[in-house]
């Protein structure tokens, strides 16, 4: 398995609406095996980097800090500090809990990985920052959304997509701008988006309130186009520098953390989208498909002796924009979240096969 790109399957309860119903389960863990069994009791098994049951009696320590124990802190909070870029994301159909793993709820508790992660890296600033070692942190927040126009004259070295539905991109700390963001690349700083704002931050509540402001105004943005949310995808970036001063010479050792809320994988057949809505379903599910055959790529590539093969990050907005954090040294670290109801079934296994070719 690739030591850059980490599998996590993650299995949330039933719902209540599920229990009341008296639904059967499709899913069964053991320790790293992941069964899923068919409502005629055939079964698929898949082995990954980190199986996290639903939390019951039985496995009462896979909680939000137990996940961000073995997520969080060891591959991206590690691997940030030694200047690695890393991205987290979590991938799943609607309701399968990614926002409960990526933010979580609001009690201590129920805290998900990014505030966690956020937090804990404000506590090791404060307890090493002084005249020896510096840190900036500054913040990026961009949403990846739907264009319902033609595709607009995209300049050189931005290759435009294929698709007639242009996904385009959003800056959720300006959405008022009149000039749409876009992606360039320099041989120096990687791939960077233009004009978008660069928020500096001191703290973790700072944080917290640039996220709040953020998801707002996407849910205002969304509104005025008639979309929601969900059908979108969001990036955001913590630039993190870390300054290091000996003998009057300074080391310096920047990363990015790019924490992902990916749209809904669901297919469109089962949401019944119709007509535009479908079509724009679709481009948000093809830089899904696109983020898949990244990964896929890389886990490839990664294997000692493997014959390189093509990654092609240019196959998406997605993928483009979270190029630094994926491949080369990057830390990947994908949750696969899955729903255990027999209802479900076809997503779950969808969710699994995507997330086994990630290995
Ligand atoms: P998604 O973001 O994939 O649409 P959510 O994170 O909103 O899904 O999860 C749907 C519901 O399931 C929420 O009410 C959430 O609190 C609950 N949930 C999801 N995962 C878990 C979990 N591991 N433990 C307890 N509740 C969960």
């Amino acid at each position: 398995m690739a030591d850059t790109v980490h599998v996590a399957v993650r299995m949330r309860p039933l719902n209540q609406r599920e229990l009341d119903l008296g639904a059967a389960l499709c899913l069964k863990m053991d320790g790293p095996t992941t069964e899923l069994i068919a409502a005629d009791g055939s079964k698929k098994t898949f082995n990954f980097d980190f199986s996290f049951d639903s939390l019951d009696s039985a496995h009462p320590i896979h909680d939000q800090a137990f996940i961000f124990e073995k997520l969080g802190k060891q591959f991206i909070l590690e691997k940030a500090w030694q200047g690695y870029n890393c991205t987290l994301f979590a991938y799943g159909q609607t309701g399968s809990g990614k926002s409960f793993s990526m933010t979580g709820g609001k009690s201590p508790d129920s805290r998900g990985l990014i505030p966690r992660t956020c937090e804990e890296m404000f506590n090791r600033i404060a307890s090493q920052a002084g005249p020896t070692e510096q840190f900036e942190v500054s913040c990026q927040f961009l949403e990846i959304y739907n264009e319902r126009l033609g595709p607009p004259t995209v300049p050189f070295p931005v290759r435009p997509l294929l698709s007639p539905i242009l996904l385009q991109l959003r800056d959720l700390f300006n959405i008022k701008s009149q000039t749409e963001p876009r992606i360039r690349e320099d041989p120096k700083k990687g791939v960077f988006v233009e004009p978008a704002i660069r928020e500096r931050v001191s703290s973790y509540a700072e944080v917290e309130a640039k996220m709040e402001a953020g998801t707002k105004a996407r849910v205002v943005a969304a509104t005025k186009m008639n979309a929601t949310s969900s059908r979108s995808h969001s990036v955001f970036t913590i630039y993190f520098k870390r300054i290091m001063v000996t003998a009057g010479s300074a080391k310096v050792k920047e990363s990015c953390i790019s924490l992902v809320d990916l749209a809904g994988s669901e297919r469109q057949a089962k949401t019944g989208a119709e007509g535009q809505r479908l079509a724009e379903a679709c481009a948000i599910n093809t830089s899904l498909s696109a983020l898949g055959n990244v990964i896929s790529a890389l886990a490839e590539n990664s294997v000692p002796g493997a014959k390189p093969k093509f990654v092609p990050y240019r196959d998406s907005v997605l993928t483009r924009l979270l190029q630094n954090g994926l491949g080369g040294n990057s830390q990947t670290v994908m949750i696969a979240a899955l729903s255990p109801a027999m209802d479900n079934y076809e997503e779950t296994m969808s969710t699994l096969k995507y997330a086994d070719r990630a290995k």
